[in-house]
């Protein structure tokens, strides 16, 4: 069974919504994703994003704050979830992080932010959100932001690129040491990320859009491109981002082969990753939570791929991504 380093989960924000700034992470018993199951499904690393929600959403929190003291809460919440379990886990920054954690016996932390909106524009919050230990920036959910635009069925949003200062901005995160994520982004910003990047970038958990048509996904020349680039994207385990049957709501583990066979078709097995989304969907889920990822491992040795192939997409892929564009 192969180890695995997993690009995104919202478990943090579940986390910090139930209890506040004191949170752990691995102490919520509703969440998918917690240090027993992270351990028994031989986890890496694991990315926990800070998702910046709608305004809205911030008044269900068991102790409502707005946007900005969120985000500090949500790195408070990651740090005492690592500091509390420090005997089996350990922050990572980069590779060298992640691989000296593994030869001490640790997994790893990551931590991300999903929606670059609370940047507002200005360099001094992105340097800010770097200090506080963000490694790798969502550039958009859904929603523009001073970014660029988010993925749309509007033709009008989804060809719109990065504004001034998303391009300034890509340059900077990737001159610091910060993983440009494309995952969420319209495919104008897709494709403007691709002229100024220098070095590799991820879609954190984005699939193929025609395996899967969803403007999430990202279509096959895309796809080829960010190979291309030395990227890579992690397979989303969402039910609609799997499989565009109407009403379809189960996240199986033959969408997610068919996923990986395409994608692998297309530009080749370096491209292929994993990006949950653990605690940031619903439906009936084939892989529960990470312990089970060997369900999806065993599936893909079935089809024909080959233990070195799995490795890489099970955690390869994404340590090769960390180690030529992180500091
Ligand atoms: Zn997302």
């Amino acid at each position: 069974m192969s180890y695995t380093i997993d690009m995104h989960c919202d478990s943090l924000m579940a986390a910090e919504f139930r209890e506040g700034p004191t949170a752990d992470v691995f102490d919520c018993p509703d969440q998918a994703l917690d240090i027993k199951r992270l351990i028994e499904g031989k986890a890496m690393a694991q990315f926990f994003a800070i998702f910046v929600p709608p305004e809205e959403a911030f008044s269900h929190m068991k102790y409502p704050v707005g946007a900005a003291q969120y985000i500090e809460e949500c790195a408070q919440v990651f740090e005492n979830t690592v500091s509390r379990h420090s005997d089996v886990v350990a922050k990572a920054c980069n590779a060298q992080d992640v691989e000296r954690n593994w030869k001490d016996g640790k997994l790893s932390a990551i931590l991300t932010m999903e929606d670059g909106v609370e940047v507002h524009g200005d360099m001094a919050k992105l340097d800010h959100f770097y200090d506080l230990g963000v490694r790798a920036l969502t550039l958009t959910w859904n929603f523009e932001n001073c970014f660029g635009a988010p993925n749309s069925k509007d033709p009008l949003i989804m060809n719109k690129g990065l504004t001034e200062f998303g391009k300034e901005a890509v340059k900077h995160m990737q001159e610091i040491g910060m993983l440009v994520d494309v995952s969420h982004v319209s495919d104008g910003v897709f494709w403007d990320v691709c002229k100024i990047a220098k070095v590799p970038f991820i879609a954190s958990h984005s699939n193929a859009r025609s395996v899967a048509y969803h403007t999430r996904n990202m279509t096959d020349d895309m796809i080829k491109e960010l190979h291309k680039h030395g990227g890579c994207m992690g397979i989303n385990f969402l039910p609609a981002f799997l499989n565009d049957t109407p009403g379809f709501t189960e996240s199986r583990i033959e969408d997610m082969v068919e996923m990986a066979l395409h994608e692998k078709e297309i530009a080749g097995v370096d491209v292929i990753a994993i990006g949950t989304d653990f605690d940031g969907m619903g439906g009936d889920l084939e892989i529960p939570g990470p312990q089970k990822m060997n369900l999806l491992y065993d599936a893909l040795i079935r089809t024909g791929f080959s233990v070195e192939e799995v490795d890489k997409i099970a955690y390869g892929n994404v340590l090769r991504v960390m180690k030529e564009a992180m500091r």
